[in-house]
């Protein structure tokens, strides 16, 4: 019998402001600055590094680009990019840092390297014991 009162609390409560909470959750690589990639060729530009080509000093973003900037290695418009998130920047939250002996500070590529580095390593390492005899 107490089937609707459960149903009236599964419901989400709307009277705060979703955005308010959203806005205090945001992980390490949403509050970085983004990443765009060229949907034409794949050149990424990353706000970190500039452009040398197009005499972007490091630190612009993408969105202060002149809008006559044009992509270094195929030239397409600014329009053509598509926003990838950070590239350089911890995916997790800022108060997890600490933990993970480290490796929560680490970038998803060096994440990336560092699993499949080990990987390999193990790989090696099994192929070595038909060294012995
Ligand atoms: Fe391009």
């Amino acid at each position: 019998m107490n089937e609707p009162a459960k149903k009236e609390q599964l419901v989400p409560d709307e009277s705060q402001p979703q955005e308010q909470t959203l806005s205090k959750e945001k992980t390490l690589a949403e509050q970085a600055p983004p990443s765009y990639e060229c949907r034409s060729c794949g050149y990424t530009y990353v706000p970190s590094k500039g452009d040398n080509q197009g005499n972007v000093a490091a630190g612009t973003l993408f969105t202060e680009l002149s809008n006559d900037w044009r992509c270094p290695v195929c030239g397409v418009r600014k329009t053509q990019f598509i926003n990838i998130g950070a590239q350089d920047a911890p995916s997790g939250f800022a108060e997890n840092l600490d933990y993970g002996l480290g490796i929560n500070r680490l970038t998803p590529s060096q994440k990336n390297i560092l699993i499949f580095g080990a990987l390999g390593l193990g790989f090696i390492f099994f192929l070595s014991l038909y060294g012995l005899n």
